[in-house]
């Protein structure tokens, strides 16, 4: 029998929403006439605009013609999506990101798991606790961590603790590191970063050359006009970090798949012999033959989100799940729970009440509310004492839970 790769058999803990899977499948079967509200995973649930709608079907039907139809793509994106990226989500901020420097996607998770692998082996990786899962697990499976401890923190990571006494910002680590994973708006706690936040980060980057990869997938529920929305509107981040968007969250691209990945021209590694190799080429490299290009229609439906129509009409979800997130932190608060995040970001992150565990929490709520949250445990061990309530639901589905789990504690 071929021998298999040891270092999932290291991913004992299993991944987070398998298991809450297993427990509200579990919780249904023996309460089928419960009516579940599921804000657990994060996935959207507004119907996908009219001008995205409109602009894919016109490119299945160009598809259908002998001089409309496309084959492969360039395995990068196609040049008007990557032009009107770097126009749309950069130029219109100030900030110069070139269309060579964008390679399309289909989502961030692929990319944000996939990076680490132009990277070395015995590369140090510092990591926000807690944090998306996908950062940890990728660097597990390529082998750059020991075995998890009783907490679930894997050796040989750099945690950075993400707690209420930073606001859930990290500061750099006193260690010299390679790669430092940063997620703004951060999942699962809701937190941003400030400007001054995000220099000091670079200026750590750069100072010890290590790369931050900046994953910026909820970039479009930054209300806060402070608050940077790419790493490169801050100076210097051009040299050490690449950003990761998606489509998923902002234009409910979650089924359709659409993201980019921004490697700007500076940005270099070092070989063997301390050499500078320049990272743009080796993730080209990486990209070209591993992925054979996102969908057509997906990229002409992914331009759309720039047209007039497209831009109010996802600024209407956008709008919409931050009212959400507004009920549920409003809700909250007011039967005394401590929240955070919401205001910037679709999550909002709530401390248990009365020192009760993550998971306990997430047992209440699912059996006694019929409330799905996630718990902040299955983040990382900083998450402990956290659940997280996200906004993507309907608007009845989040006033009817906020209604339950009131009912639910003041009982
Ligand atoms: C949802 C999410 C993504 C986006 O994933 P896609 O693969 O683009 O759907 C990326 N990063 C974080 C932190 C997320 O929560």
């Amino acid at each position: 029998m071929a021998r298999i790769n040891e270092n999932y058999l290291k991913l004992a803990a299993g991944y987070l929403f398998p298991e809450i899977g297993r427990r509200v499948s579990e919780f249904q079967g023996s309460h089928p006439d419960a009516k579940l509200i599921r804000l657990g995973i994060g996935d959207v649930v507004l119907p996908l605009p009219a001008a995205i709608r409109e602009a894919m079907h016109g490119a299945i039907d160009e598809l259908g013609t002998t001089e409309g139809f496309h084959g492969y793509g360039p395995e990068q994106g196609y040049g008007f999506l990557r032009e009107a990226i770097a126009t749309h989500e950069f130029g219109a901020r100030g900030v110069e990101i070139s269309p060579d420097e964008i390679f399309v996607s289909d989502g961030s998770k692929c990319d944000s798991g996939n990076i680490q692998e132009i990277f070395a082996a015995s590369a140090r990786v510092a990591i926000p606790d807690p944090v998306y899962p996908v950062y940890v697990d990728t660097n597990v499976m390529a082998g750059r961590t020991g075995v998890p401890d009783a907490q679930g923190r894997y050796a040989g990571l750099v945690y950075l603790p993400c707690t209420e006494s930073n606001g859930f910002s990290p500061e750099p680590p006193s260690e010299p590191v390679d790669l430092v994973y940063l997620c703004f708006p951060n999942n699962p706690t809701g937190s941003t970063a400030t400007r001054e936040q995000l220099a000091g980060w670079v200026e750590y980057a750069r100072g010890c050359g290590a790369v931050l990869l900046y994953d910026a997938a909820y970039e479009a529920f930054i209300r806060d006009p402070d608050v940077p929305r790419s790493i490169y509107e801050i100076d210097g981040a051009r040299e050490c970090a690449i950003e990761f968007r998606s489509y998923s969250k902002k234009a409910g691209f979650t089924g359709v798949r659409c993201g980019f990945i921004v490697v700007p021209e500076q940005l270099a590694g070092t070989d063997e012999g301390g050499a500078a190799v320049p990272i743009r080429s080796l993730w080209n490299r990486r990209h070209s033959t591993k992925f054979n290009g996102a969908s057509y229609p997906v990229q002409v439906g992914a331009a759309a989100c720039y047209t007039d129509a497209g831009r109010e009409q996802i600024q209407a979800n956008v709008d919409y799940y931050m009212r959400n997130a507004g009920i549920i932190r409003d809700g909250m608060e007011a039967i005394g729970l401590t929240v955070y995040g919401g205001t910037n970001a679709p999550y909002v992150w709530i401390r248990t009440p009365s020192g009760m565990g993550s998971w306990e929490f997430f047992d209440r709520l699912l059996g006694e509310a019929h409330v799905v949250g996630t718990p902040g445990a299955g983040f990382g061990a900083c998450g402990e004492g956290f659940l997280r309530l996200s906004a993507f639901g309907h608007r009845e589905q989040v006033t009817e839970a906020v209604e339950r789990i009131r009912t639910n504690l003041k009982g």
